[in-house]
This record gives structure tokens, C-alpha cells and sequence, in this order.
């Protein structure tokens, strides 16, 4: 059901099916070199924003965002995970999400040094309707591809699907559906979480809202820092539509909010 009702979406917006394969591929040599992207650069500089602050109008569902920043294309041990969906404009925040996500990853360069993350889909410049995401609307909800392992090892061979991630099938204990042994790392996207909302409330936000498959939560408060995400009281979604559910067993979405 996901990959059928899905993909119609990612198809239509991204014009065709061809391009898509030939952006998988282009995007893994790219991917080897970003720094050297000229298009990527070039994109950044024009558009990453200046030094006034952003603000964010609305709710996640029906809002807009002014004088929003572009999130690097990537860091150190941080990418954005799509050159179209970055060139067309869907990777852009509110001025303290941006701080917020960029200390996170400085963070977990300590912390997990050996780890590679990928940025999926924020909002538009201006905000308003991001095509097929229902909220993504004022620059404070951000999708984040789960961390995988394979035998407790790093696993990164799903990362350079580009849009196409958004389409991967995970089952209800977060095994990939084509190759069990490959499975979402709950602890570490726990730490990432607790990360994130700790440097959210240095710049006066919080995460107000975490959407994962709902099925995903005994697994995830197993884990050692799953267990203090619990203790934290950050809301993760208690319900969701099967379709909304459906699609997120292969990323995270976090919206922040003011304190
Ligand atoms: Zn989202």
C-alpha cells in the first residue's frame, strides 16, 4: 500500500520515473563529493539566507514561513538526502531549527563518530503546501531517515536512495522488508531525538511532536536511550491514519514548537 499510494505522489512531483533512476545514480557519485557539486554550491549561496530572524506563522498543517534558511546540503557527518528535492526549493527552516539541527550533529560527531545522517524533506522558502506532506507548512517540522544496522554494524547502502527512501518498507519490529537483517538503529535514533530537543530549548523551542510507526515504540523503549526518550515526556504520536503510519517506518518527523 505504501509504495502503491506513494510513489504515485513522488512520481507525479518529480516528473517521471526515468529521471528518478538516473538521479539515483548521479546522486551516489555526487554523494562521494558533494563539495564539488557546483550546482549544489551554487544553489546554497544564493539561497541559504542572511542574518535576520525567521519566523514561523500557522500550525505545521496551515502555515508559512518568512525569511527561512536553507539547510547545508551537508556537514561533517550530516547530508541532505536528495539533490532534486534540494534544488527544488524543500529543504528550508525556521533560523533556530537550523541552530538546533546543526548542534545536534556537531554533538553526535563526539558521540557516535563512526555514524553518517541524512536530512529528508523541511519545507519551502516561503512555507505553505509542500506536495504530497500534509504539514511541513512554516518551517518547524523536519523528516529525518532513520539510522540503520546490519549485525549491530552501521549499514548505509539504503542511504543514496534519494527521494525513493521515502517508498522503503520496514516491518512492525523494523526489519527491511526485502532483508531482515538490515534494521532500524532504535537507540540511536533515540539519542538523536534526546539531542535534538535539548539544543530546541537552548534558542527557546521543543519538539512538540514526534511521528514514527506506532508499532515502532516497544522496540524503541527497549533500548537504552529509548528509555530515557520515555522518561522525557516528549510526545510521540499515540495514533495515526494507516497510510501516515504506513509511511513512517523509514524516517522520523519531528515538529518543534515554541516552550
Ligand atoms: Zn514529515
Amino acid at each position: 500500500m505504501k509504495v502503491l499510494l506513494f510513489l504515485m505522489s513522488v512520481i507525479f512531483f518529480y516528473s517521471c520515473e526515468e529521471q528518478e533512476k538516473e538521479g539515483v545514480v548521479t546522486l551516489k557519485k555526487e554523494r562521494q563529493k558533494p563539495e564539488k557539486d557546483t550546482a549544489i554550491l551554487a544553489f546554497y549561496n544564493k539561497n541559504k539566507g542572511d542574518d535576520k530572524r525567521s519566523n514561523s506563522f500557522g500550525v505545521v498543517s496551515n502555515g508559512k514561513l518568512e525569511n527561512g534558511k536553507l539547510i547545508p546540503f551537508y556537514g561533517k557527518n550530516f547530508s541532505y538526502f536528495d539533490k532534486g528535492s534540494y534544488l527544488s526549493g524543500r529543504g528550508y527552516v525556521n533560523d533556530k531549527v537550523l541552530v538546533t539541527l546543526l548542534e545536534s550533529y556537531k554533538q553526535l560527531e563526539t558521540l557516535v563518530p563512526n555514524r553518517h545522517f541524512y536530512i529528508m524533506e523541511s519545507a519551502n522558502k516561503e512555507g505553505g503546501k509542500l506536495y504530497p506532506h500534509r504539514t511541513h507548512q512554516n518551517g518547524l517540522s523536519v523528516d529525518f531517515m532513520m539510522p540503520l544496522t546490519q549485525g549491530n554494524k552501521p549499514y548505509s547502502q539504503l542511504d543514496s536512495l534519494g527521494t525513493g527512501h521515502y517508498l522503503l518498507a520496514f516491518n512492525n519490529n523494523g526489519e527491511y522488508g526485502y532483508n531482515k537483517s538490515v534494521k532500524v538503529d532504535f537507540n540511536l535514533m533515540a539519542q538523536h531525538i534526546l539531542i535534538l530537543n535539548k539544543e530546541a530549548e537552548k534558542v527557546g523551542l521543543k519538539i512538540k511532536k514526534v511521528i514514527i510507526k506506532t508499532e515502532y515504540k516497544d522496540e524503541l523503549f527497549a533500548t537504552e536511550y529509548g528509555k530515557k526518550l520515555k522518561a522525557s515526556g516528549i510526545y510521540l504520536v499515540k495514533r495515526l491514519s494507516k497510510l501516515i503510519n504506513a509511511l513512517h517506518d523509514e524516517h522520523y518527523h519531528v515538529d518543534f514548537g515554541k516552550r
